[in-house]
């Protein structure tokens, strides 16, 4: 039988991945520079609320609610019109929006979590933390997009948030996804982890860099292993891949085939860069190593390339 194109995994890897649960109908069609009022205009509209990169909930139960109703935010929403449309769910219109809001001083049953916690702890399920992702990422493009980098003007924001148009030269700036490819080097039983300077101790993972203009995935995975830990890579093979809104990165999961085993790793970036045979790797997927070795958690990309090599050998 000829193989398929799509001969794929039933459920594909990205989606076992945080921020990746993100259904909402983005509409992106339909974005009109009036999209925000008219949702805004839909009783059913919520909001997001973002404020000094921590995202609002309101303390429901034993969980937490990311959503506001427009009416809910009366005098603390912020400015509505810098909102963002994310998009359509089965209530109604969800929006995201930096709050004005003291966090210091917030109403009874309400808290501001930093993104990291919100998304380390798991407090939102799936759907809701990749709307969050979403609402991160473009709220803060806005924000630090304000002026035209072409001729200086203050630009203004349309398509729902997904533009900002300059009324001094007719710019149209949109939104920036930043690629970085994440790569997991494999030579036969072993694969490369290591440890950056600003890991927690113990921690190992996946090397990983910015992929540069003009650059494909597969050589911007090479060039950053190079560099890193001195490894050539053959051949690169795409496995997941991850929303990162911290701003707005597109983690690029890879495999490579190592060329070369003897490690020169680059200690300016790098704390320490080893090989790590597939019985160690288990160890350490499961708290177990006598190092105190430990993986990054299953919300992360790198957790999920280091255990599909693991769990294929
Ligand atoms: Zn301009």
């Amino acid at each position: 039988m000829p193989l398929s194109l799509f001969d794929l995994p039933q459920r594909e890897p990205s989606s076992f991945i945080g921020f990746s649960g993100n259904r909402l109908d983005r509409q992106s069609e339909k974005r009109g520079d009036d999209a925000v009022d008219l949702a805004l205009a839909d009783p059913k509209a919520r909001m997001m609320l973002i404020s000094s990169g921590r995202l609002l909930l309101k303390l429901n139960g034993a969980g937490f609610d990311p959503h506001f109703g427009v009416s809910e935010i009366d005098g603390w929403g912020g400015d509505r019109a810098g909102a963002v449309l994310l998009g359509v769910d089965s209530v109604g219109p969800v929006l995201a929006l930096a709050s004005t809001i003291d966090i210091d001083s917030l109403p009874d049953g309400m808290k501001a979590i930093d993104f990291r916690s919100v998304y380390a702890q798991g407090l939102l399920d799936s759907e809701r933390a990749g709307a969050m992702a979403q609402g991160i990422s473009l709220v803060t493009w806005n924000a630090t997009h304000k002026f035209c980098g072409r001729c200086g003007s203050e630009t203004r924001a349309a398509a729902g948030g997904y533009k900002r148009v300059c009324p001094g030269c007719g710019a149209e700036h949109f939104p920036r996804t930043d690629p970085v490819a994440i790569m997991l080097a494999v030579s036969g039983d072993r694969c490369l982890l290591g440890r950056g300077r600003h890991f927690g101790a113990g921690m190992f993972s996946a090397l990983a860099g910015f992929i540069e203009p003009g650059e494909t995935i597969e050589d911007a995975v090479r060039r950053e292993t190079l560099e890193e830990s001195g490894i050539r890579l053959g051949r690169v093979a795409y496995h997941a891949s991850q929303p990162w809104p911290f701003p707005h990165s597109l983690m690029i999961g890879c495999f490579g085939e190592a060329l070369n085993e003897d490690i020169q790793a680059d200690l300016t970036e790098l704390e320490a860069c080893r090989w790590f045979d597939r019985e160690e790797v288990f160890l350490a997927l499961e708290g177990k190593h006598p190092d105190g070795v430990f993986l990054p958690p299953r919300a992360a990309i790198a957790h999920h390339l280091i255990r599909a090599w693991a769990e294929a050998g």
